[in-house]
């Protein structure tokens, strides 16, 4: 056995706080899978610790980090190089390191977007986003860059939805419009995609974003960024009128997918890190 073998490869996760973090024992499940001696650990790291972490990921020869609030902005600075899609969104959530360099990288849209060519390509397609914080930026980036021909954004503050639509039409061919969401949101005919990217049914199986579930056709297809429960209040009533859905385990999955293939070039077993996160949220 070479002293290599000893050594763990060392990636993790920067927050704070960082508190039950349910995508340590995803990708350690996903790590042990492949026979990758790999470690994910969760650090809890103050805003005013971040420079002080990153220096301590790069000297230990960590190979990256998810990072999320207060981080995803701040650590801007301390990169080398920003990836197109984060550099658009102006959020970075994952950090590889190579050689010493630092890539940020935006996986949030990218989980989004792997999950949803399971079902469909959005070239082409009619977007709906409701809610315009940061995973509604992220997965509006990564769709109008995958071809989306519209994304119609409607956020309680229309400001939010405002500047996210301006960011697409400046960045990409997507043509993005903004909206005001009051009352019970009825969604258009022309729409192919609609997509709750608010936090209404986290840890709520009843909660249910205010739209007009008449609207729900059988020809569209609903997602759901919450990951737990997967089976959400607005993907069960679209069930029923025939929509195709996506909860958002898959997005989580394949971000964490996405972030070691970025790190260390390797693909963890989806089923195993899907099974994993669903023994946790049961
Ligand atoms: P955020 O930045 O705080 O944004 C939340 C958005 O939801 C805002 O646009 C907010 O509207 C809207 N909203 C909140 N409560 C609402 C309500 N009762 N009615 C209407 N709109 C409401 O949060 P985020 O980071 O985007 O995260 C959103 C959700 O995505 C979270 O639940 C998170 O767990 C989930 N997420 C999942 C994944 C995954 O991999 N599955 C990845 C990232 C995030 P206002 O601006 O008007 O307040």
């Amino acid at each position: 056995m070479s002293d290599q073998d000893f050594l763990s490869i060392l990636t993790g996760s920067f927050s704070t706080p960082c508190g039950d973090n349910p995508t340590v024992a995803m990708i350690e499940a996903g790590y042990k899978k492949a026979g990758l001696n790999a470690r994910y650990i969760n650090c809890d790291v103050p805003a005013e610790n971040l420079k002080d972490a990153i220096k301590g990921a790069v000297a230990m020869g960590w190979a990256g980090f998810n990072c999320s609030i207060p981080h995803k902005v701040a650590i801007l600075e301390h990169l080398d190089e920003v990836a197109e899609s984060a550099r658009i969104i102006g959020a970075v959530n994952c950090t590889s390191i190579k050689d010493g360099r630092l890539t940020g990288h935006n996986t949030d849209g990218k989980g989004f977007l792997a999950s949803l060519k399971t079902v469909t390509d959005p070239k082409g397609k009619n977007l709906l986003l409701l809610g315009a914080g940061g995973a509604a930026r992220a997965i509006a980036v990564e769709t109008a860059l995958a071809g989306a021909k519209t994304l119609t954004i409607i956020n309680r503050d229309p400001k939010k939805a405002e500047t996210i639509a301006k960011i697409v039409n400046e960045n990409t061919d997507c043509k993005a419009t903004a909206g005001k969401w009051e009352g019970d949101y009825t969604i258009g005919n022309d729409i192919d995609i609609a997509i709750n990217a608010t936090p209404i049914g986290l840890g709520d199986a009843e909660a249910l974003p205010p739209i007009n579930l008449d609207s729900l056709r059988k020809e569209l297809i609903v997602a759901d960024v919450i990951p737990n429960p997967p089976k959400t209040h607005l993907l069960r009533e679209a069930d029923k009128k025939g929509c195709t859905t996506l909860d958002g385990l898959g997005m989580l999955v394949n971000q964490g997918q996405i972030g070691v293939e970025i790190w260390l070039g390797k693909t963890l077993d989806f089923d195993v890190m899907t099974k994993t996160l669903k023994d946790i949220f049961e």
